[in-house]
């Protein structure tokens, strides 16, 4: 059996920034229990060393994952368990204070991966309602303390602002100038050549609501991610996928059965291929109704897809699944006419 290649581990289902793209602050997940536990983190683990895991770790999945109190465990339970795997951060930065910094980069840290969404503390407070002034200092003092250290953990930066989400995602101007230069300006001379700052113009749909009116044609976003990547659940479920953030479609828990063979279990297999096959009464909630899919017809459209896109594809060296084709938002904010990496 094959283990994945990359695992997004829902330390934290709470988040304390209320993003205006992000239904996780504002909306919440009402998973029980919020935090996960690090007892799931070392079963996790084990089945991953025994089947050679060496991919890419996700700590920040689907909430904010310094808000849980036992995360210093959990990082330090996969570290010591996994040293090869890529460990990987997404993090909303507001607690990410000193003491959290140096101990992820002692842990080997591979990547830290963030949002700095508006240049002013209008415009940033705009798009996540939180401290524009502890966030910004919580970046700067990760960046000093990893280049002092002169540590290999990567930093990228996506950039997000209010006007770009409402172009974007609705097609109008927002209350706020887009201030995305200015933003990648600002942290542009405190990166390093390897470090990317890129600007995010593709949006998941997920803050429209899943009663929408959603054709059978459209195809699901994520199914070039499902042979390879896979979700924990704070109470140890695996899930199928990070846009269903309430985990509605989840199997079972990592405790009871090894990850691995979950990962490869027929239920997970027969689910998948009624989703690349688009059997949506067969898959039911939420993809009968999932708004993203909206998105992968448009790029479909625009790209002149055949009736079935390939799924096939590299893997990004961040741990995200990168094909030509995929119309995921995040991988598209990736692609190079996005990204002003440091080093162009
Ligand atoms: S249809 Fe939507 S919710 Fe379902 S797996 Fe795809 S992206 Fe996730």
């Amino acid at each position: 059996m094959k283990p994945p290649t990359f695992v997004g581990f829902m330390v934290s289902a709470r988040c304390n920034a209320k993003c205006v793209y992000c239904p996780i602050g504002s909306q919440g997940t009402g998973i029980s229990p919020p935090f996960m536990e690090p007892s799931i983190a070392v079963a996790a683990a084990h089945d991953l060393r025994e089947n050679r895991f060496d991919g890419y770790l996700n700590i920040g999945e689907n909430g904010e994952p310094l808000l849980n109190p036992k995360w210093p465990e959990i990082v330090r339970v996969l570290r010591k368990s996994l040293p090869e795997a890529r460990l990987v951060i997404h993090s909303n930065m507001y607690l990410m204070e000193a003491p959290a910094a140096r101990l992820l980069l002692k842990n080997g840290l591979f990547a830290l991966i963030l949002n700095f969404d508006g240049a002013t503390p209008r415009s940033y407070g705009a798009v996540r309602r939180l401290s524009y002034a502890k966030v910004e200092r919580n970046v700067r003092n990760f960046i000093r303390i990893r280049n002092h250290a002169g540590h290999p953990c990567r930093i990228v930066i996506a950039v997000s602002t209010l006007a770009n989400f409402m172009a974007n995602a609705y097609g109008i101007s927002g209350p706020c100038a887009d201030d995305s230069a200015q933003v990648i300006e600002k942290w542009r001379g405190h990166l390093r050549h390897d470090d990317a700052i890129q600007v995010n113009t593709g949006f998941w749909r997920w803050m429209n609501p899943y009663s929408q009116d959603c054709s059978s044609e459209l195809l699901c976003p994520m199914a070039g991610r499902f042979d390879t990547d896979c979700f924990v659940a704070t109470d140890g479920a695996l899930y199928l996928c990070c846009l269903d953030y309430r985990t509605h479609i989840r199997f079972e828990r990592v405790q009871e059965k090894s990850l691995t063979s979950v990962f490869n279990g027929e239920s997970r297999r027969l689910l998948v291929d009624s989703i690349r096959k688009r059997v949506w009464q067969k898959v039911g909630f939420p993809c009968d109704s999932c708004p993203s899919r909206q998105e992968v017809l448009e790029v479909q459209m625009e790209r002149g897809w055949a009736e079935t896109p390939p799924w096939e594809g590299t893997r990004h060296p961040l741990g995200l699944h990168q094909t030509d084709d995929s119309p995921s938002t995040s991988l598209r904010a990736l692609l190079p006419e996005h990204t002003a990496y440091l080093s162009m």
